[in-house]
């Protein structure tokens, strides 16, 4: 086995080493004003990048936490959601809003379509829903959804809009408060290039107004908003993690946002340049919105599957397998976060030397040449 490791996967992903420095310190009390700077200036900086006014709520779980904390503090049993679902993390919203006895109404396309805001409206027209649970980036099949239309779509009919933004937060653009998205969840260990443990979501006005009375505790918002309101945890943060996420935001916010959107347009497209150059097919779209992640068919012959284990254990590259019907079918090149076209030319790199030993047909030295390429193009061009 190789001994240095790449990671290229939509989640986790790289952490600058700043980020890594800043969670060895000493830990420090969560309830003193060691803690207290941190996690004031770390609430301020998720507002800028969530672009909103209202309060972001962290807690310290996984991305699915806080997905299920906007089921829970939304809505009341039985009432009716509607969830677009094009993929596995839509499904998943489907699968929360079920297992809360919510009565949810499936507004389904094929895994690797990008759906449509007439489409919602149609059906929200046909059947009211209380909210409406999207998914910006469907990361289980690279496509980016076009929230702003479909969260007009929503609040035409008066429903909530509420969007998994876990994996495209800070890598495309998404403007809470100017496209009228009620609630956005994100989670530390995608574009925030922090580890795993951290999950946040913003509020409107609106949706607070409108809270169910489904059964919560840890989740439940009202506790959490009233301790963060005076800096005082409600439960014990995961401190180490803070004190990274407040660091890789820093980050973030001093390079600005623009150019980070700007930066991961770039690399999708030395991803997918050099994929096709290689002579393989895109399963994600092949356009500048697909920027994070490249989602790719296997050749004729080569199992996905076989393909990932042999670059991991062969060459110490991790990508990620399709999810659900696409296992085995395709593979997948997260390029979100601290990541650069070197990270994207070593990937390509290794795609294409482990698809020769697998014995398939591709086009070598072609790919890197074309990623770099494709990378220096501006992307107003
Ligand atoms: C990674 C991801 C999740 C799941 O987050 P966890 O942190 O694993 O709970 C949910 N939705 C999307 C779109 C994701 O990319």
């Amino acid at each position: 086995m190789s001994s240095k490791r790449y990671l290229f996967t939509p989640g986790p992903t790289p952490v600058p080493p700043q980020v890594l420095a800043a969670m060895a310190e000493p830990i420090v009390h969560h309830r003193g004003p060691d803690f207290r700077v941190v996690y004031e200036r770390c609430l301020a900086r998720l507002q800028e990048v969530f672009r909103t006014r209202a309060d972001v709520l962290l807690f310290t779980s996984s991305g699915t936490g806080t997905m299920e904390s906007a089921v829970a503090n939304l809505c009341s049993p039985g009432e009716r959601v509607c969830v677009v679902s094009a993929g596995a993390f839509g499904e998943r919203w489907a699968s929360i809003a079920e297992a809360y006895g919510c009565e949810v109404d499936r507004l389904a396309y094929e895994w690797g379509e990008s759906p449509s805001a007439d489409d919602l409206a149609s059906r929200l027209a046909e059947r009211e829903s209380r909210a409406v649970l999207l998914t910006h980036s469907e990361t289980s099949t690279g496509v980016v959804a076009d929230v702003r239309s479909l969260a007009a779509s929503a609040q035409e009919t008066g429903a909530l809009s509420v969007v998994d933004a876990i994996s495209s937060l800070g890598a495309v653009p998404l403007e809470t408060d100017d496209w009228g998205v009620d609630v956005v969840v994100a989670g530390s260990q995608k574009a925030l290039m922090t580890p795993p443990g951290l999950a946040m979501v913003s509020v409107s006005q609106a949706a607070w107004d409108a809270r169910g009375t489904l059964p919560r505790f840890y989740f439940d918002w009202e506790r959490t908003r009233k301790a963060q309101a005076v800096f005082d945890a409600a439960f014990t943060p995961a401190v180490s993690l803070v004190a990274g996420l407040d660091v890789a935001l820093g980050i973030l916010l001093e390079q600005g946002l623009d150019a980070a959107f700007e930066r991961h347009v770039r690399l999708g497209r030395a991803c997918r340049e050099g994929i096709k150059a290689m002579g393989l097919e895109l399963f994600s779209p092949d356009d500048d919105g697909a920027a994070v992640v490249t989602a790719v068919h296997a050749p004729d012959g080569v199992d996905a599957g076989e393909l990932l284990l042999r670059l991991r254990d062969r060459h110490g590259v991790t990508l990620a397998p399709g999810q659900g019907p696409l296992k085995g079918k395709i593979f997948r090149i997260g390029h979100i976060g601290w990541f650069d076209v070197f990270d994207i030319a070593t990937a390509l790199a290794a795609v294409e030397l482990t698809l020769m030993e697998l014995g398939a047909d591709v086009e070598r030295g072609a790919a890197v040449t074309r990623a770099f390429e494709a990378y220096e193009q501006p992307v107003h061009a």
